[in-house]
């Protein structure tokens, strides 16, 4: 039979969209992926291939190179094509070169297919260049954890002299004894130096201090594999370039189009939702009361998708023919597009969008107000109705709940990591709060919240915020999501 082919592939540091194209083809024309534990499992997901982990094949006993070796000499002679999927690229500290040497004495054919790398790549996305003009012209990238008793052991001595940027793989567990070589070889205490954690990964970190004390911080803070090392002035150029990672709570249906405002306007997304809402049982006289208000009231999108998106389509059509029938008002901007992708016309939204921006439009323009929100919402908008003359009803059409979501677990278990927190309802902040105390982190959030800034979209938020005694440090002037985004960059970067 004629042997098929092993390809020994770069995966570049945990990201998917970092792979290259190369790769992503490789990976779906595979018949066998070999992969090792350190792989962000997304980057497997979906595909067709026969997936063999050998950092920890058969039980808890991780194959050896030499079983790797003969593993991908025995698939490609049955005729596979084969995938070695390697962290970063295949031949930095990734064993590639070796096992290329043995397919090709083996007579397998074989090709590399570089990736990007971790010692550099890592440093990227925490802000930190490996070169910059004026602060070193050089990288030098070494592994920190070298098997005992080599015969041409690394000169740290001779690195500390070398100047440029060091970039020190697989560093965490000689950390103290590679930095104090360092330290005697002559560089100073003070140089500045960083780990990067998981880098790439939606939970990256970055440690950053000096020679002196990173190793105190990365036990303190408990950094764990994999990370990197950088040591040079290039370091403190991550407090002008770090990306910033803000984390927010919207419910499920809203969470990819926020993810793609939030990045397009220069942050890393983190979502988490906190919040779900759950449908109530509508009352049967709802038609009725619809019927008999001259304004319809609807305070958040969620009220209109749960009302508008029942499975039955002919009570759907009869419900948005009988809102078209009537005034309705929507509390913004978005709330007032679901009403219009659903066919409905929206007569008032406020200029301010809050309770007091309604009341101020509706009074005077309306007699009978009908309020479609949720349960929990506050008595300051049936109250401001009432009080400016107005007759108020009100259908609760759901209630929050906390929404069980894996990624909210993960975001309060790596809460240190984010820089801003932004809150769009009180509530989300109110089930954040409470899955800590249930996780028994709120110790935890609370000091990540405590170092991060942490904005809300509105004074009622803010208010809600205090309650739970997390410090507010902005509001924007409108309370709309995007301009939430702007008050942060602009606190953030300065305004333009
Ligand atoms: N071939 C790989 C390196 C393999 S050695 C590459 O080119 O990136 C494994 C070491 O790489 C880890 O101990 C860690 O120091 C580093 N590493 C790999 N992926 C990393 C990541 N996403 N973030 C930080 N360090 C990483």
């Amino acid at each position: 039979m004629a042997p098929g082919k092993v390809y020994l592939v770069g995966a570049g540091p945990g990201d998917p969209e970092l792979l290259t194209l190369k790769a992503k083809r490789l990976l779906e024309e595979a018949d066998v992926v070999l992969y090792d534990r350190l792989l962000s499992p997304k980057i497997l997901e979906g595909l067709d291939a026969e997936l063999v982990d050998v950092g920890k094949a058969a039980g808890d006993h991780k194959m050896s190179q030499d079983e790797i070796n003969r593993l991908l000499v025995q698939k490609a002679r049955e005729g596979s094509i084969v995938v070695r999927l390697k962290g970063g690229d295949p031949y930095v500290f990734g064993r590639g070169g070796e096992e290329a040497i043995e397919l090709r004495r083996g007579g397998i054919p074989f090709e590399v297919v570089p990736g990007v790398t971790s010692a550099i790549s890592a440093p990227s996305l925490a802000g930190i260049p490996v070169t910059h003009r004026g602060l070193s012209t050089a990288v030098t990238i070494v592994t920190g954890h070298e098997e005992a008793g080599k015969e041409r052991p690394l000169n740290w001595e001779a690195l500390a002299r070398l100047g440029g940027t060091l970039v020190v793989l697989m560093g965490l567990s000689r950390l103290e004894q590679n930095i104090s070589q360092l330290v005697a070889g002559g560089l100073s205490k003070d140089t500045p130096a960083a780990v990067v954690e998981k880098g790439g990964w939606p939970d990256q970190r970055l440690v950053a201090g000096t020679l002196a004390d990173i190793a105190g911080l990365v036990r303190e803070r408990e950094v764990v594999s994999p990370a990197i090392l950088v040591v040079g002035d290039v370091v403190g150029l991550h407090r002008e370039l770090s990306p910033v990672r803000l984390a927010f709570f919207r419910p499920e249906n809203l969470l990819s189009e926020t993810s793609i405002i939030v990045e397009s306007m220069g942050f890393t997304p983190i979502p988490a939702p906190s919040i779900s809402p759950e449908p109530l049982p509508l009352p049967d006289d709802i038609a009725r009361r619809i019927d008999g208000a001259d304004c319809i009231v609807f305070t958040s999108p969620n009220g209109v998708e749960i009302l508008l998106e029942c499975d039955d389509a002919a009570a759907r059509q009869e419900m948005a023919a009988l809102l078209a029938s009537r005034r309705v008002a929507a509390i913004g901007p978005r709330t007032a597009r679901a009403l219009q992708d659903r066919g409905i016309e929206v007569s008032f939204i406020p200029e301010e969008y809050s309770s007091a921006g309604l009341v101020d439009l509706l009074g005077g323009r309306c007699e009978k107000v009908l309020l479609l929100r949720s349960i929990e919402g506050s008595q300051e908008l049936p109250a401001g109705l009432g009080a400016a003359g107005m007759d108020v009803d009100e259908i609760p059409l759901y209630r929050i709940v906390g929404s069980g979501d894996p990624r909210l677990d993960r975001l309060i278990a790596n809460s240190a990591a984010v820089d801003v927190f932004a809150f769009t309802s009180g509530s989300t902040g109110r089930f954040l709060i409470e899955r800590a105390r249930e996780l028994g982190l709120e110790e935890h959030l609370r000091r990540s919240l405590g170092r991060a800034r942490v904005a809300a979209i509105g004074p009622p938020t803010a208010a809600e915020l205090k309650r739970l005694e997390i410090r507010v440090d902005l509001i924007p002037e409108s309370y709309t999501f995007p301009h939430l985004l702007e008050a942060v960059r602009d606190a953030i970067w300065g305004s333009k």
